[in-house]
Order: structure tokens, then sequence, then C-alpha cells
């Protein structure tokens, strides 16, 4: 798999162009079982928020969030592709859908490991 340092990543329509800075290749790999995650079917892997930018598109992204509205998932509004989330469980990290990188076919990453999604920390803190 051909991951490179600067990779660029886009939505379908390709109105949404990021640029990924990745030095050590993609982050984590996984799918995840939360209730977001195992509707959108996407595999995710994760980048420092200083090194996603996006480059094209920004005021085509739509924000979504819900639950405890920590997370912020963005996607295109015009094609509703997923394109990356700054993440619940780290903030300092985004997390990126694979399948919107250049040149990189998803599913040559399978097996991918199914991340605990639907037990997660900041749900299971004992009050
Ligand atoms: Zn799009």
């Amino acid at each position: 798999m051909d991951i490179k340092t600067v990779h660029k990543a886009k939505c379908h329509c390709g109105t949404v162009v990021l640029e990924l800075t990745m030095p050590n290749g993609l982050e984590d790999p996984r799918r995840c079982s939360c209730s977001m995650c195992r509707k959108r079917g996407a595999i995710a892997a994760s980048i420092l928020l200083e090194n996603l930018k996006i480059i094209e598109g920004e005021e085509n992204l739509t924000l979504y969030q819900f639950n405890t509205m920590t997370a912020k998932h963005y996607f295109c509004k015009t094609c509703g592709i997923y394109t990356h989330h700054q993440r619940r469980s780290n903030p300092h990290q985004f997390a990126i859908n694979v399948a919107c990188l250049e040149g990189i076919n998803p599913y040559d990453l399978e097996p991918v490991k199914i991340y605990d999604g639907i037990h997660h920390p900041s749900d299971t803190i004992n009050l």
C-alpha cells in the first residue's frame, strides 16, 4: 500500500479535498462498533489535528454531532461521504476515512480490527 508522507484525500464528488501528513503511514486502521461507525461502515485511521488540512471545499462540509456532542463528524453535503471526524477518545486526533485516500483500496486492508466503541471509555465512568 503506497501511503505518501503527504497524501491527498477526497470525498466522492471531489468538492472536499484534504491534505494529510502521515509520516508513519496509516495509523491504527480500524472499524468501530459505536452506534455511528456501525452504520457508517468506514475504516478509520488516526491523524494528529495539525496533520490534516482542508485544502478545498471546507464550506461544503457538514458537521454532525450526537450523544455527548464531543466528537465532530464531518461529511460532504453534496455526495454525503464521511471524510473525517475529531475523536472523542482523543480530541488531539482526527480520524480519517481511509476510503477517501487517493489511490488506496480500503479492501486491501481487510481484515481490519474492530474497536470496541460501543463500550466507549467516556460512557463507562462511574458517577
Ligand atoms: Zn462530495
